[in-house]
Formats: structure tokens, C-alpha cells, sequence
């Protein structure tokens, strides 16, 4: 535990954050853009009763506000929706307390359709000087004459973090918000930008000394980077303004904004971290990695998974529910690494609660009361972790570090995501990767020298591609860069004689104290010139000659034994790959990379690669939590959308062996407290798991770290 994250968890607990009790809540996802259907008309006292009081829920979550900007209560602003049949936040007072349960408000931030009607000049700008009404390719429809359907329904209008937004309209309506005494405000749609308005390239170039045109935030060049890093600091000012303004109102009422990315010295401004994940949209490990970035910022954290299987860009199909199995598998995920699960669900068009849903939901909610012993309250153990510094506003657009994490996921490492705040010459992490941080190119010594005691002392250091950009990680890894970008595609062979492939920029490099780790192949293509009239999907594109390979001239990967530690480099932003496609050669080699830098591993398994295990502690307990998260189905069903996943089968005997710094006294499989049989001998605890079904979780007690 970092001296950050201990602080802003004392922190927390000084503040009673009521969160920290809480497991199972509930988003109820009516939102108020259709401006044609009434609103709220079946929202009874009767209907809201008899659906929300078996679930015990810690809070429920409605809309305040939506992105449209149409409001489910009477606002001066003119913003209510048409046909508002009920003040929704009032009934939703009443019901929460005649339950007692707390009440949490959502609103649409940086989003909001009406203000930007009324007030162009508020509108975010594009690069092109254009008002960014499609923030998202999957929110754009491509079907004939559904175009921009979405965009136009929920009016996703982007607005400017230094308009008059604020002060003539967002403070306002929360105070309205205010006045209906909720427990918290959950902020959406503070995700879009950067905004090129004259506000803000004004401002860009008041504080950098900029001249001429502002440079585009994508373009990966250090002007880009400076004007993504200069829109990360407006979110965070724009945070903290709304922050205030709600604690000025309410002091004890929470704060979060949603699917937002915060470095974690900017972390005091939530008072819990929070997204929305919706499946098949979405990974499932995508919230795994989201719950491993949130467990290290000293808040609670929840995520909240979704029981429609909603595609946006699915625009012919209804939205069906998902299976009870797949909830399960969804809200393992979250609660075995320590979230809160937000059980989020659709209503009918009046606001009624739909049955079936919500018993489904009752279900789910007795599955978690089950195991709510082994996931509340719990702290991960620091044992691998993923550096990332890209200055983002939004979540997972680094597809490399998020890459990285899911690879060491399914390498059962796992991982936590920290930032450059958390890093420290005595963390108690054993492995670092350091994913293709470009922005490690202009930064300080500082993170450096931290870098290369860390590893002196004995820690293990990976990182890929532009992360060695800067000549002290070079000196580092042992390793000059000479040129960038040398070949397209590279090739490393396994012991087992399979190529493991990379279509990614592989930069030529030298050793200098460092040696060659694995060597590279390229492409048969390369020296077959007219392979380039070929589609890249062409089947014979992309292979190497396995019986004549042909070596690039540089490494694929250099190690570097330096100090207690070792320092090692891979050319090429292959987590990035691997985020896209998955591709298991490439996860055998990073594994096996991982083998010879973790030779003695805090832990290790048989489970496949789809067995997710998140290592957490709670009081003397280790905690090792295992999810199924088998889809049970062939999911690559080209040309159709069968993504539904039903039955998942069981797995097992897993074996799981564990280094422990004494002999443990009990080991229980848990929900249920069953003692299980275990061998320990040489400080390695070995047991085994007979049956896995959707999540179980082996407690270890007492544990002491190795
Ligand atoms: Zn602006």
C-alpha cells in the first residue's frame, strides 16, 4: 500500500464515506432523451416498493439529467422533459427512504443538447473549428437512413469546460438537484473533447507561450501530447468546480464522474470512482482492468454492468436482456477486485420496473450477500503493475497499457494499473511493464532515477515500444534506439516452433549493456515486393519462413541484469496488439518473457487463460479470487451478432500454488467456508479448486507475505 493511497483512504474513512459499506446497487437507465413517450407515469410508490425492497440495494441511481439536457424535474431553466408525468427525483426521495437505501443522482455533464441550442457559442469545437456532435464512431449509425440517429435522439452535444456552461446552467440545476437531498451525484458525459474553441486555444496559448496554430492532440507529437496533457488539467479544473459546488451545497453529499481517466493526485476530487460497462459492446475484462486501475486510488469504486445487451451499432435489433449467467459472470468480475456492483438496468418507456429483470436482479443480488465476505473491504496485493502517464481525459484509449493488463490477466499475474504518482524506489511490486508511454519522452529525471533503483533493488522492468524514446530509459534498458519504425511486421519463433507475430512498428535497436533477448524475423513479405497489392487479410500475408527465417538485424526483445533487477525491451508496441486481437501465440511469448523475469512467482496456476484470478488481502486473509469468464460459445460468428452468452461451463481441478511467508493454518473455498486440503512445503502453498462454476475464492489464513 502506497503512502498516496493510505493517506487518501484515511482520508476517506475520516469522511464516513457511507460507500465503503455498500456491495450491491442499482442503475435504473430511463433516460430522458425520447421527449415522445411520457415520463415516469409508471414509476409508482407501489412499483418501485415492490421491485427495489428485495434487492437491499446501498443506493439506487436515476437521472436528474440526461445528455439530450431535458430534466425528470420541473427546472426554471425550461429544460423539463415534455411529457413529465411524475417529478422523478421526489418519488425516488420517498422511495429510498421508506427503504432506506440512499439516493444518487445522475446528470449529464460536458453533454448537455438543450444549453447547446440555446447557446451555440458554449459548444465544444473539433479541430476543424466544428461543433463536435459525433463524439463517438460507435454512437454513429451506418445503417440507410438511420444516420446519426443517435446522436441526433440524444442530442450529444458537447459543451465548452470554459463557457458560461457552468455558472449560468450547470450550478443552477444543481442546485435544483440539491434541493431533493441526495446522497450523491453521479456525473456522465465528462468524457468528451479535447475542444478547440477560441476559449481554449486562448488559454493553451496563455500558458505554454504557444505561437500560431494549436497543435492537434492525436498526432503523438510533443505538441500534441501538450495540448492532450492541457485539456487533462481543463477536466480536472472542470472537476473540481463541480466538486465544489456540490459540497458547497451539501457537504456529505458523494461526488463521481463516470468512464473519466485521473491520474491519481487528481483522485481527491471524487469521492468515488465509477463506469459503465455494457457487454457485448464492451470486453468483459475491460471492466476488470477499469476495477484494477480504481483499487489503488484510496475511494470506492464500482462498476455498473448492464442487463440489456444493447449494441449501438446494432440498429435493427431490439435490445434483449442478458442471461442471469452472464450478470453473474459480469459482477464476479467486478466484486472479486474489490468493486461495488452497480446492477444496471432498462425500465419500461413509462418507467415501470420490468419483473423479469428484476428478479433476475434479486437473484444477483443474493449471489453477492453470498460472497460479500470475501470482496467488501478488501486491498489488492501489490505484486505486478502496469505504468501509464498518457495524459487522457477519457478511459481505455490506451489501448497499450489496457493490453498489458489484459495479457497479464490471462498470464494470472494480476495486475494493478498505477501512474508515475505511485511510483516509488521501494514499491512492493515485483514486475513492471511500461507500455509504450510516449509521454515518457519528456518527462523529468525524477521518474527515472525511481525506475532504475526500483530494479537495482530487484524489481523487473518491461516495457515496449516509444517508452524508450527518452535517452535515460536507453541507459536503463541498456539499449540505443537508432532508428524508428525500421519494419512494419516482426516475427519471434516459440520453443514449440509457432511464430508469434507483431503487425507493429519495430524500431531497430542496439544493445549496449543489455543482451539480446529473442531474436526477430520479418516477414516473407518484406522481400516480396509485390505482396502489397494484397489485402493485409490476404492468408498467405503475414507469415515468416519457419524453415529459413530471416533475421531482422536487431532484437525482438533485450534484457538487461542490472543490480538485484533486470531491465528488459520490446521494440514495439505489441499490448496494443494484443488488446485488439487477442492472439495466443503472442500471450504464450510475453508468458514465457514472464516466466524467466518471475522464476520463483508470488503465484502461479494451471487455470486457463480465461480464469481470471485477482490476489486480494483483508485483515490476515489472503483472498485469491477466480472468474470463469468462459463465454460457453464459439463468439466469432462472422456476419452475425450471436454474442449471447448462456451456459458456462465449468472448470476444473484448478491448482493454484501461492509463496507465503508461513505456514498458513486454514484454507477455505469460499462462498460456503469448506476447508480445503493443502500441501505446503519449501514457503509454497499448493492447492486445488475441484470445480469452478462462475467465481470462487480460495481464503488463505493467516497469510504473511513472502
Ligand atoms: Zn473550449
Amino acid at each position: 500500500m502506497n503512502d498516496a493511497y493510505r493517506t487518501s483512504k484515511i482520508m476517506n474513512s475520516q469522511n464516513h464515506n457511507w460507500l465503503h459499506d455498500q456491495t450491491f446497487n442499482l442503475l435504473i437507465d430511463y433516460y430522458p432523451e425520447i421527449a415522445v413517450r411520457p415520463y415516469g407515469s409508471g414509476a409508482t410508490r407501489e412499483n418501485l416498493i415492490k421491485w427495489l425492497k428485495p434487492l437491499d440495494l446501498g443506493y439506487v441511481c436515476i437521472y436528474a439529467k440526461g445528455h439530450s439536457g431535458r430534466t425528470t424535474y420541473h427546472s426554471p431553466l425550461g429544460t423539463t422533459h415534455p411529457q413529465l408525468s411524475r417529478d422523478m427525483p421526489q418519488i425516488f426521495r420517498e422511495v429510498a427512504d421508506e427503504l432506506g437505501i440512499k439516493l444518487v443522482l445522475y446528470y449529464s455533464g460536458l453533454v448537455d443538447g438543450i444549453a447547446a441550442l440555446r447557446h451555440p457559442d458554449w459548444c465544444m469545437l473539433d479541430y476543424d473549428g466544428n461543433k463536435t456532435t459525433a463524439l463517438d464512431a460507435s454512437k454513429q449509425n451506418t445503417g440507410d437512413g438511420s444516420h446519426a440517429e443517435l446522436v441526433r435522439t440524444f442530442m450529444l452535444y458537447p459543451l465548452c469546460p470554459l463557457s458560461g456552461y457552468f455558472d449560468e446552467w450547470v450550478s443552477t440545476q444543481l442546485e435544483e438537484m440539491v434541493s431533493y437531498n441526495p446522497d450523491g451525484i453521479w456525473i456522465d458525459g465528462d468524457w468528451p473533447g479535447p475542444c478547440y474553441c477560441h476559449r481554449c486555444q486562448d488559454r493553451f496559448r496563455a500558458e505554454t507561450g504557444h505561437v500560431g496554430k494549436v497543435p492537434l492532440h492525436s498526432d503523438n507529437t510533443p505538441g500534441g501530447r501538450a495540448y492532450r496533457q492541457f485539456f487533462v488539467e481543463l477536466t480536472r479544473e472542470w472537476r473540481m468546480k463541480l466538486r465544489n459546488r456540490i459540497h458547497a451545497l451539501k457537504p456529505d453529499c458523494l461526488y463521481s464522474s463516470g468512464n473519466i481517466n485521473t491520474h491519481c493526485d487528481s483522485t481527491p476530487a471524487l469521492d468515488w470512482r465509477s463506469g459503465d460497462f455494457f457487454s457485448p459492446r464492451l470486453f468483459r475484462v475491460l471492466q476488470s482492468c477499469a476495477m484494477r486501475r480504481y483499487t489503488n486510488q484510496g475511494v470506492p469504486y464500482d462498476a455498473y454492468t448492464v442487463d440489456t445487451a444493447f449494441v449501438h451499432h446494432r440498429v435493427d435489433r431490439p435490445s434483449r436482456t442478458k442471461t442471469m449467467q452472464r450478470m453473474l459472470q459480469e459482477g464476479a468480475g467486478v466484486l472479486a477486485n474489490g468493486g461495488m456492483w452497480g446492477y444496471w438496468t432498462y425500465p419500461m418507456p413509462n418507467g415501470a420496473l420490468i419483473p423479469s429483470r428484476m428478479r433476475q436482479a434479486a437473484t444477483a443480488r443474493e449471489w453477492t450477500r453470498e460472497r460479500e465476505d470475501v470482496c467488501k473491504g478488501t486491498d489488492p496485493v501489490a505484486w505486478t503493475a502496469i505504468l501509464e502517464i498518457e495524459p487522457h481525459h477519457t478511459i481505455a484509449n490506451d489501448t497499450n497499457s489496457w493490453g498489458a493488463c489484459k495479457a497479464l490477466i490471462e498470464l494470472h499475474r494480476s495486475p494493478q494499473i498505477i501512474d508515475d504518482s505511485q511510483l516509488s524506489i521501494n514499491m512492493a511490486h515485483d514486475l513492471l511493464i511500461v507500455p509504450d508511454q510516449a509521454a515518457l519522452a519528456e518527462a523529468g529525471p525524477e521518474i527515472f532515477e525511481t525506475l532504475k533503483t526500483w530494479v537495482e533493488n530487484g524489481g523487473k522492468l518491461l516495457s515496449t515500444g516509444t517508452s524508450i524514446d527518452n535517452p535515460a530509459m536507453q541507459e536503463i534498458l541498456g539499449v540505443k534506439l537508432v532508428n524508428k519504425a525500421v519494419i512494419s511486421e516482426g516475427h519471434i519463433l516459440l520453443p514449440n516452433g509457432e511464430p508469434a507475430s507483431a503487425m507493429q512498428n519495430w524500431d531497430r535497436v542496439e544493445t549496449t549493456d543489455a543482451e539480446s533477448w529473442f531474436p526477430l524475423y520479418h516477414s516473407w513479405d518484406d522481400e516480396n515486393i509485390d505482396m502489397r497489392h494484397f489485402a493485409k487479410n490476404y492468408p498467405m500475408d503475414g507469415v515468416m519462413d519457419e524453415e529459413n527465417p530471416h533475421d531482422a538485424g536487431f532484437p525482438a526483445a533485450t534484457l538487461r541484469r542490472l543490480g538485484k533487477g533486470i531491465a528488459a525491451h520490446i521494440p514495439a508496441a505489441i499490448f496494443a496488439e494484443y488488446w485488439a486481437y487477442g492472439e495466443a501465440p503472442l500471450r504464450r511469448w510475453i508468458g514465457q518473457m514472464l516466466d524467466e523475469l518471475q522464476p520463483e512467482p508470488l503465484f502461479s496456476t494451471d487455470a486457463l487463460c480465461f480464469v481470471e484470478v485477482a490476489l486480494r488481502q483483508k485483515d490476515d486473509r489472503l483472498l485469491i479470487h477466480l472468474v470463469n469468464g468462459n463465454p460457453g460459445r464459439d463468439l466469432a460468428c462472422s456476419w452475425t451478432d450471436d454474442l449471447v452468452v448462456d451456459d458456462i461451463p465449468p472448470v476444473g481441478p484448478i491448482e493454484c500454488r501461492v509463496r507465503c511467508g508461513e505456514k498458513p493454518q486454514t484454507v477455505t473455498l469460499e462462498p460456503g467456508g469448506e476447508n480445503l486440503p493443502f500441501e505446503f512445503a519449501e514457503g509454497v502453498l499448493t492447492v486445488s479448486v475441484p470445480r469452478l462454476e462462475i467465481h470462487s475464492c480460495i481464503s488463505v489464513s493467516p497469510w504473511r507475505a513472502p
